[in-house]
């Protein structure tokens, strides 16, 4: 009985030595070897902006391709995935004018969104706090009138994400919404708890068939000018014009490359980011760091020599930003092959320091005994945070078509993430190369462990 125990206790060990041993290995060949950073640069730099139908789009897809091919992984492939075309047209313009004053504020329309009448569209402003005071007020107060959505980010929330969650559903719905009371355009924060003059854009959803209207965001020191000027006057207008459209659907792809597993070929673990971004900028931290650390855990573990025993792939998806045609595709194609899939991972809020991954939808024994296992390995990494929370919008679509898949979410450090968050200032030069191969290295960490242990802990 005491030898048993014993021998079952040296067993466990000796594992968890051969883990901690090989995870040192993966972190040394990410920080002496590490490419992510170069080929960031080369995603960023030379080939920009990425949104979804844009001849930029293609070239990420054609070199991403190329890219993993030059390395060597065992497949590399593309899916077909049909995307929405939005452009943004000419530079927007808008001012709030008052009495005999007229002052330029910085907006961008919001993706998805129409444009405004040649000349631009004038009108008074309401301001709001959300949805509900929108309904509260109701038809007779918005009527012909362009509803400001100003309620900002809560800044008690401690993980960035959650302040944005919070507050995006004016971004997202508010343009629909205002737009059955009668508003005839909406200017919305920015999304962003930063006090700058950069305005973000992101994507708003109208409703089939119902009314659209012009919908731009204003940055934040413009949205406190707005509100302040709207409590000190008594007529204020506000001047709009952008002549964003939506053009045909486009043919574009995810692009994946795999290595493919000894044991269990058929049975999958996916780490993927977005390659698509939005127009404004680089696309660094949204989603560049993502899909760049992605390509660098299969190169890693290759690198090293290691063959897995499940196919590993990583998959960058296309159409994140507006549609998430990509992540929907993928979904619907493992479930056509009958693929098993372990797990995925998504990189996709930001290339910072890495503090953990958030496991979707798994009960509490799950996070004892994921914590009890794998946190002692990934302690030294300062990578060591398992908790429960979401996983990302391109693998969510996984969870209805995979059975028992496990969703994880790379977290890193959030604090900075909505500074960079689809203004014009997502770019490079706002990356850190050791926090982005940190990353990389603290995701191919843990695939391994699922890799050689799987996820079910009995
Ligand atoms: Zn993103």
């Amino acid at each position: 009985m005491l030898l048993s125990i014993l021998v079952c206790g040296s067993l466990a060990a000796s594992a968890q030595n051969t883990d901690s041993l090989f995870l040192r290995k993966i972190y040394d060949e990410a920080l002496v070897n590490g490419q992510p950073y170069q080929n960031l640069e080369y995603l960023c730099k030379k080939i920009g902006p990425r949104l979804s139908g844009s001849a930029n789009a293609q070239k990420a897809v054609d070199w991403t391709k190329k890219l993993m091919g030059q390395y060597g992984f065992d497949r590399v492939f593309l899916q077909e995935v049909t995307v929405p075309h939005w452009v943004r047209g000419e530079k927007e313009q808008a001012k709030i004018v008052f009495g005999k004053q007229q002052i330029a504020v910085p907006v961008v329309a919001l993706g998805g969104s129409i444009g405004t009448e040649k000349t631009g569209l004038t009108a008074s402003v309401i301001e709001v706090q959300g949805l509900q005071e929108l309904k509260s007020l109701g038809e007779n107060a918005i009527k012909g009138k362009i509803v400001f959505y100003n309620r900002p980010f809560d800044p008690r929330f401690i993980e960035t994400g959650s302040a944005y969650g919070a507050a995006s559903d004016q971004r997202f719905r508010g343009p629909a919404e205002a737009a059955k009371y009668g508003a005839v355009g909406v200017i919305v924060r920015s999304m962003t708890e930063i006090l700058d003059d950069y305005p973000h854009t992101g994507a708003t959803a109208y409703e089939e068939g119902g009314n659209k209207i012009p919908a731009a965001a204003i940055s934040t020191k413009g949205a406190n000018l707005l509100s302040s000027t709207l409590k000190q006057q008594k007529e204020v207008k506000f001047y709009l014009k952008q002549n964003c459209e939506t053009l045909p659907d486009v043919l574009s792809y995810n692009v994946v490359g795999e290595l493919k597993g000894t044991e269990n070929p058929n049975e999958f673990i996916t780490v993927g980011g977005h390659l698509d971004s939005w127009d404004l900028a680089e696309g660094a931290n949204d989603d560049g760091t993502g899909v760049m650390q992605s390509v660098e855990v299969l190169r890693i573990f290759k690198a090293l020599g290691y063959r897995p025993k499940h196919s590993i792939r990583a998959v960058m998806f296309m159409n994140e930003e507006n549609g998430h045609k990509g992540g929907l595709k993928y979904a619907e194609l493992a479930q056509k092959n009958n693929e098993k899939h372990l797990a995925a991972i998504e990189s996709d809020e930001g290339g910072f320091t890495p503090r953990g991954f958030s496991f979707s939808d798994v009960k509490p024994e799950f996070l004892q005994a994921i914590n009890k296992n794998w946190k002692p390995l990934l302690e030294p990494y300062e990578v060591d945070r398992l908790v429960k929370g979401g996983a990302g919008t391109d693998i969510e679509p996984l969870k209805a078509s995979i059975p028992n898949i496990t969703l994880i979410g790379f977290r890193p450090d959030s604090q900075r993430y909505f500074d960079l968050h689809h203004p014009a200032k997502d770019v490079f030069e706002n990356v850190n190369k050791r926090e982005l191969e940190l990353g990389a290295a603290s995701i191919a960490a843990l695939i391994y462990l699922i890799d050689q242990h799987g996820l079910s802990f009995q």
